[in-house]
């Protein structure tokens, strides 16, 4: 592995725009549990109540999709970025972060101190609540306050459209912008780095071959095995968090060198 640390790092100094995909592996990481896991969330409710359509349609769907987010925003807002996020808050500091494509909801880049417009949440955000009729945006913290006091299935202030969290729901459309705007950076890096992402979920899965395909580097850093291994150019299987400090370190004194 350590060739592999330093071969990766290397390829970060000489890169002019790295894209890094992170994945949910980064959230368990920081201890935001795998909600799909046995023994969690979703073993005590039923997916179906959480399709968007359910919650377009019945004010039930929307009272039992707002307890269920609720206790899953306690563990999230709780969490702390870990050495896998602040390796890429390093890697912006440094110049060399593009963006970041997160299919994580929780905050923690920007907890780790990535700034806001070097990332992209493919799957929205639960920092956020918005209005499904006027767009109207909330701070998370406000809205839970509401359903501390006893609002069920919390409504807009201005319109009284339903309120929900800002995520991506089963059955509801991928932010157009969010993800054009990841295939586009995507196609003009020369360097794409998956973190903790076992890329199984379209359309995220098939922007490391975007990347590939217009000429950047691809390197997967993932606990288990994905389907695009064999495409990479480097593979690292392990935890992100200390993977990605190691690199980082390596990062750090090669600068240093170059200086
Ligand atoms: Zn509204």
């Amino acid at each position: 592995m350590r060739r592999e640390v330093e071969q990766i790092a290397e390829w970060i100094i000489a890169s002019k725009k790295v894209v890094v995909f992170a994945g949910a592996g980064l959230s368990t990481e920081s201890g935001i549990p795998d909600f799909r896991s046995p023994g969690g969330v979703w073993d005590r409710y039923d997916p179906e109540d959480f399709y968007f359509q359910n919650f377009l349609s019945s004010e039930a769907s929307r009272e039992k999709y707002w307890q269920m987010a609720t206790e899953m925003y306690e563990p999230m807002k709780k969490a702390q970025p870990n050495l896998a996020h602040l390796a890429l808050a390093e890697m912006e500091r440094f110049g060399k972060l593009d963006c970041v494509i997160t299919q994580n909801i929780d905050g923690l880049h920007f907890k780790a101190g990535n700034s806001e417009e070097r990332v992209i949440q493919l799957h929205g955000t639960a920092m956020h609540v918005s209005c499904l009729t006027c767009g109207k945006r909330y701070d998370r913290d406000e809205i839970q306050e509401r359903v501390r006091k006893g609002q069920k299935a919390p409504r807009c202030d201005d319109c009284q459209g339903p309120l929900k969290p800002a995520t991506i729901s089963f059955g509801q459309a991928m932010p157009e912008r969010e993800t054009q705007e990841a295939y586009h950076r995507s196609s003009l890096c020369d360097l794409f780095i998956v973190i903790g992402s076992s890329l199984v979920v379209q359309p995220a899965a098939s922007m490391p071959l975007v990347a590939k395909r217009n000429g950047a580097k691809l390197a997967i850093i993932n606990r288990d095995p994905t389907p695009y291994d064999n495409m990479a150019d480097l593979l690292i299987h392990g935890q992100a968090g200390p993977i990605m400090a190691d690199i980082m370190q390596n990062v750090r004194r090669g600068m240093e060198v170059k200086d």
